[in-house]
């Protein structure tokens, strides 16, 4: 993501620092041990506006946004302060090198919302539904754990939906051109578990909360695919 705020970079790295670490400086298994609520990521988090209405939805969860941008995601970690959340962390950094240091079995939720398409063929296992990154979501997700994702790019969709099958995962669902909705932290609860189809008590699901690109696309008219699927049994 181009993101013209860098110059803030400094200032936004000291008023995140509470709720920011970066991968490449801090002891991430550290901080991981000291969590006590169950984890949901977003990989590729960007400003972090889907980490944050989670989080309020959410306060009994932890919700990590990853996120190898510094300028974009220290702007996130800082605006969540701002708002005094808690439970949120945001990570500097690639997926691939974080997730060895959690430890597996831990995620009960993994988000990819809008990740960058990566056109080109030759490019394909850059993409964020490839074959190598589900193994990794496969190794953080807990035993009922599922990976949503949301994009705007029919064709990145239909591959992904592809190599999701293909890897054995079982998709829960697939909706293309799903509506938006709206609910209240008090309803959280209920609407959940109606939205994601699986029946599943204590499942939470991104279609209600919209990211930024989100808003943009939506605002133009462009429809949103959705899928929802499980790894396959350990
Ligand atoms: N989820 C946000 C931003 C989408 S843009 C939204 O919907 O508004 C995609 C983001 O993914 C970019 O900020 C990019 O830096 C990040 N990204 C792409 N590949 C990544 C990887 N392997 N690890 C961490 N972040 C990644």
């Amino acid at each position: 993501m181009r993101y013209r705020g860098a110059r803030h970079l400094p200032e936004w790295l000291e008023q995140g620092a509470a709720v920011l670490r970066d991968n490449r400086k801090d002891d991430l298994t550290d901080t991981f041990q000291t969590i006590n609520k169950p984890i949901c990521i977003e990989v590729g988090c960007g400003r972090g506006g889907f980490i944050r209405q989670m989080a309020k939805l959410w306060p009994d969860m932890m919700f990590i946004g990853i996120d190898k941008v510094p300028a974009v995601i220290a702007k996130a970690a800082a605006t969540s302060v701002e708002q005094g959340l808690t439970n949120v962390l945001f990570i500097i950094g690639d997926i691939e090198d974080i997730a060895p240091k959690l430890d597996k079995h831990r995620v009960q939720q993994i988000f990819l919302n809008f990740s960058d398409p990566w056109p080109k063929a030759r490019h394909a296992n850059r993409r964020l539904t490839a074959h190598k990154k589900l193994d990794i979501y496969a190794h953080l997700l807990s035993e009922d754990g599922v990976l949503e994702q949301k994009t705007d790019n029919q064709v990145f969709f239909e591959w992904s939906v592809e190599s999701i099958a293909d890897a054995g995962w079982s998709l829960v669902r697939v909706e293309r051109g799903f509506s938006a909705m709206d609910i209240e932290a008090d309803d959280a609860g209920a609407g959940r578990m109606e939205a994601n189809g699986t029946g599943t008590v204590g499942m939470i699901s991104s279609q209600f909360v919209q990211t930024e690109y989100e808003q943009k696309f939506r605002a133009q008219g462009i429809p949103i695919h959705y899928l929802c699927a499980r790894p396959p049994k350990a």
